[in-house]
């Protein structure tokens, strides 16, 4: 039986997978680098080990994290969602040293990584892909060809791309000529690969996601789905469970769709599969997850199943305690990623001191946040530093609860993205249940004052955090 993890993580999401391992009686190792040695996770775990001084290198390096694990005695790790969480090696690594990966096989991790590779398996699967490449492009002018082939608008694609990075949308071939060694060049910048792909662009299309949990006795149940086209740049910013879109047989014939393609991959642990939505209702796979999601926490609401303490039981073995026919979901719930950054200056990252932070609370309120008062956001990593849950039986019922929630909640010191959720909700399209995810680029009104600061602004703004962080 697993009795200590160690959380290869930092942020909310280390201390939402140190609160499962409390609730199971399970010890917890955090790991932080100098920039975050007041960071909430170092505090709340059991044990905390230094791992470096370069503010992000030391959650990137596998060798040392699992050499700490042993080290420590544990054993079990918890990747949580980005750094190493889809690194085939990190899970290869941990099964060298006897270490349990939380999660799925390194070969899955590999295979759904690509997404080249994903979508042949999701082809031999029978599951629809969007119409596009069978291979990484070799060249401008086969990217070109195959453009005119499922014709435009195209989505030139980073194969292992990740949070919305190295994606674009090209509407013509000048546009496809002009953005192909940008996007390569991106896709090697931030993923050190640059192989890209190309796919039918589809028109306002819904982005709706299923999360699915197999375990290693040959089980697997979806936990239904998730709404995430509230999106800025390709990246989530409000998701929703379930979707407030779909008929009782869609949902039924998604959540479907998401276990055969799970099962097809011998898919073990939690996982999501996306898909997007078209006008026509019809849905197409788009990429698969293998890891804890941000947004895993409506899911819980919806549910009432704990995800992390399941893919934790998993790791050690044990068999899913339900049936898909047992599994319910009841009202709607709501995630608002709570980023800093000032809404109503392009989103430019605003990192520092949190002067005063208070966590909302009330009936169907959770907060996932890795602040505190006094703390100072450190900027060198992902501008989300809190997540708003908000739960309550129908969709009117929980928009006025989502209202409540993000009046009531307190971040000074920082701008965030609260306000602008704030307009969001009162927005009469989104109130209606129908969006799709052109719906921030199609509302700049609820950012009325916005401007789109240039990038020498966004670079000496967070040039200029650095140098106040490390006077500290
Ligand atoms: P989710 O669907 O869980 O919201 P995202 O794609 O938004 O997932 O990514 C979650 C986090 O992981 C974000 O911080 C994102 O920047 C990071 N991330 C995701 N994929 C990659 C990747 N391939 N490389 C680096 N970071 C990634
Ligand atoms: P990532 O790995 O970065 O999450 P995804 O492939 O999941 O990349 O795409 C992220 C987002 O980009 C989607 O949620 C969707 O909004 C948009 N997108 C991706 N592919 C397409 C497509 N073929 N047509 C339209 N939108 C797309
Ligand atoms: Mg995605």
């Amino acid at each position: 039986m697993i009795k200590k993890i160690l959380v290869a993580n930092r942020g909310e999401i280390a201390v939402r997978i140190v609160r499962a391992c409390k609730e199971l009686g399970i010890k917890s190792v955090a790991i932080y680098t100098d920039a975050d040695r007041h960071a909430l996770h170092v505090k709340k775990a059991d044990q905390a080990f230094n791992i470096g001084s370069d503010p992000v290198l030391g959650y990137l390096n596998a060798h040392n994290i699992v050499n700490l694990a042993v080290a420590s005695g544990c054993d079990a790790l918890h990747p949580g969602y980005g750094f190493l969480s889809e690194n085939p090696l990190l899970a290869e690594i941990c099964a060298r040293r006897g270490v349990k990966f939380i999660g799925p096989s390194p070969e899955v991790i590999r295979q759904m990584g690509d997404k080249i590779e994903a979508r042949r398996a999701m082809i031999k699967a029978g599951i629809p892909v969007v119409p596009g490449s069978d291979h990484n492009l070799e060249s401008v002018e086969e990217a070109r060809e195959l453009a005119n082939r499922i014709g435009y608008p195209v989505m030139l694609k980073a194969t292992n791309g990740g949070g919305g990075r190295g994606i674009r949308r090209c509407d013509s071939e000048a546009e496809l000529l002009k953005n192909y060694e940008r996007v390569v060049s991106e896709a090697s910048k931030a993923f050190g690969k640059p192989e890209v792909f190309l796919e039918k662009c589809v028109i306002t299309p819904k982005h709706i996601e299923v999360q699915v949990i197999g375990d290693s006795h040959g089980n697997t149940v979806h936990l239904y789905e998730r709404d995430c086209s509230i999106q800025r740049r390709n990246q989530k910013l409000i998701e929703i469970a379930p979707s407030p879109q779909l008929t009782e047989a869609q949902r039924e014939y998604i959540g479907k769709l998401a276990v055969r393609a799970a099962k097809s991959v011998g898919y073990v642990n939690a996982g999501t599969v996306e898909f997007l939505l078209d006008a026509d209702n019809q849905f197409y796979f788009m990429e698969m997850n293998t890891r804890l999601q941000v947004e895993h926490t409506i899911t819980e609401q919806i549910t009432g199943i704990d995800i992390v303490q399941e893919q934790i039981r998993i790791a050690d073995g044990l068999p899913l305690q339900y049936k898909q026919e047992d599994i319910r979901h009841r009202g709607f719930a709501m995630e608002f990623r709570i980023n800093a950054e000032d809404p109503k200056n392009g989103f430019l990252p605003s990192f520092g001191r949190v002067t005063r932070y208070y966590a909302p609370g009330g009936p169907g309120v959770r907060t996932d946040a890795a602040m505190y008062t006094g703390y100072v956001i450190p900027p060198y990593f992902d501008s989300m530093c809190a997540k708003l849950t908000v739960w309550n039986l129908g969709w009117e019922n929980v928009i006025e609860r989502g209202r409540r929630a993000l009046d009531d909640m307190v971040v000074y010191g920082v701008k965030t993205t609260i306000p602008y959720y704030q307009e969001i909700l009162k927005n009469p399209e989104f109130r209606s249940g129908r969006f799709n995810t052109g719906f921030v680029e199609a509302h700049p009104e609820l950012t009325e004052y916005s401007v789109k600061p240039p990038p020498e602004l966004v670079a000496a703004t967070i040039s200029a955090a650095i140098a106040a962080h490390l006077g500290m």
